[in-house]
């Protein structure tokens, strides 16, 4: 026990890409030389790029879920949030599901908390729109979908028809793009069951005040992305947005009003707050770090992932994105500079060139880029599941045959009512949705 107590305690706060990563590879190499203790609001890590297709039917939610405890044995694995972080102290007090606050000294601190929707000053996006960050919403998205088509089959009304069948997504980058692509398709198998719904249109809208899709990628994956989306019916509207929100509907900037019981916002995201209550320094919201993924001046300080202002030194000025490829890849970094910092091996740079990406369009179409090799069709499908099952740290199989099913099998559509949507507001301060 005393033997214990006298390792040094490193503290990591949130298990996902960045995190998650961090523990593996400390629980991998400095179990022997410290104590290791991950700290997540869940007791899994979430694969958040396979989200769009939990949304969409075709995965049970557990296959994105990775058990912390199962994948991580020489880690301790707290469940909490963290509410504050004492730095002088070495301190931090997190809350449990159950509302217990609790204290965990640490020597060094990996802040890997992520990042949460990004709200914008829009009337009545706050209380109309729903985001989509995580197993809660997605759940609630697939039973809103259903909703929405069976109660459009029974409507005498057109008007109502016309718009529970029209489906709005704003932001066109990879989340409201998958999205798009996945849910139109669900829809689309969905209205054929729905003898009712007749010839019945079902509108997608993905809109953006961006002058393409994908706007944070490569120009030639947005132009495959936008080309399948548009054969499909999607009605893809650039350099738009919304300016009003309200329960039967949306304005568009464009002044265009369009009746709809749905209204899914991915217009992007900002830095867990919890960074706000430290104190230090911030760029675009993110903590400012070094190339060694340190806070200036704070030597026990780390951050990586979406949380952390990482300067990209292959493009000197800029930050790294927020993706789950650097997230992953910082997470190795800070984990072996923690090391270092406590006289285990030495420290390393973060640099990272990115490696190309992937976008699922759903049915056999997708986008990627690997190594900068331009992909669409099928060919692009095959890399993009490839590299989903290589990413995932856990449930490979179980993934694997929940595609094969889905491949072979008409896709189950049952609303489980397990969220409603007061359970998923798109601003955790924002007052209460009705159901
Ligand atoms: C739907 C969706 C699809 C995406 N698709 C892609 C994609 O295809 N490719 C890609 O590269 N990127 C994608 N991204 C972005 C990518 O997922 C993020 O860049 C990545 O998750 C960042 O990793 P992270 O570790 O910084 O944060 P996260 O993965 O968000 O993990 C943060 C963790 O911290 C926990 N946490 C937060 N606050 C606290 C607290 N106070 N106390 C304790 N725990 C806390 C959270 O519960 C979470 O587990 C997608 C994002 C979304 C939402």
């Amino acid at each position: 026990m005393s033997k214990v107590m006298s390792k040094p305690r490193i503290v990591i706060v949130g298990a996902g890409f960045a995190g998650y990563q961090a523990a593996r590879r400390l629980g991998a190499t400095m179990a022997d030389h410290a104590r290791i203790t991950l700290i997540n609001s869940t007791d899994f890590f979430l694969y958040l790029p396979l989200l769009p297709e939990v949304a969409a039917g075709i995965l049970d939610p557990r296959r994105v879920s990775v058990p912390l405890a199962a994948t991580l044995p020489r880690v301790e694995c707290l469940l909490g949030e963290v509410r504050s972080i004492d730095r002088d102290a070495r301190r931090l007090r997190a809350r449990s599901p159950e509302g217990r606050d609790f204290d965990v000294d640490f020597d060094r601190l990996v802040l890997a908390a992520g990042s949460v929707n990004k709200l914008l000053p829009v009337p009545g996006v706050g209380e109309n729109a729903h985001g989509f960050r995580g197993i809660p919403e997605a759940l609630y998205l697939r039973d809103h979908i259903i909703r929405q088509l069976e109660l459009a089959e029974f409507t005498e009304d057109p008007a109502e028809r016309a718009a529970r069948c029209t489906f709005v997504v704003v932001g066109a980058g990879y989340t409201g793009t998958e999205v798009a692509a996945q849910c139109q398709l669900f829809t689309s198998a969905l209205a054929r069951r729905h003898r009712g719904l007749g010839d019945q249109r079902i509108r997608w809208l993905l809109l953006d005040l961006a002058p393409r899709v994908l706007p944070e990628l490569d120009r030639r994956l947005g132009r495959t992305a936008e080309r399948v989306l548009r054969e499909r019916g999607v009605e893809v509207r650039t350099e738009t947005s919304i300016s009003e929100a309200t329960p039967d509907g949306v304005r568009l900037t464009t002044g265009e009003d369009v009746p709809t019981r749905t209204l899914i916002w991915c217009v992007g995201v900002r830095p867990d707050p919890l960074v706000e209550g430290l104190g230090l320094d911030t760029e675009r919201g993110r903590l400012v770090v070094d190339e060694y993924l340190t806070v200036p001046g704070q030597p026990d300080l780390f951050a990586c992932g979406d949380v952390a202002a990482v300067p990209d030194l292959t493009r000197p000025g800029q930050l790294t994105a927020m993706t789950a490829q650097h997230a992953t890849r910082q997470g190795t970094v800070a984990a072996r500079n923690v090391a270092a910092s406590l006289g285990h091996g030495t420290r390393r740079a973060y640099r990272h060139r990115d490696l190309g990406f992937v976008v699922d369009l759903g049915g056999v179409k997708a986008a990627a880029n690997p190594l900068g090799v331009r992909l669409s069709g099928l060919p692009a499908k095959v890399v993009t599941r490839g590299y989903h099952l290589a990413a995932l740290p856990g449930n490979r199989l179980r993934t694997s045959a929940d595609w094969l099913l889905d491949a072979v099998l008409p896709r189950q559509s049952v609303q489980l009512g397990l969220v409603r949507s007061g359970a998923v507001p798109l601003d955790s301060e924002a007052p209460e949705l009705p159901n």
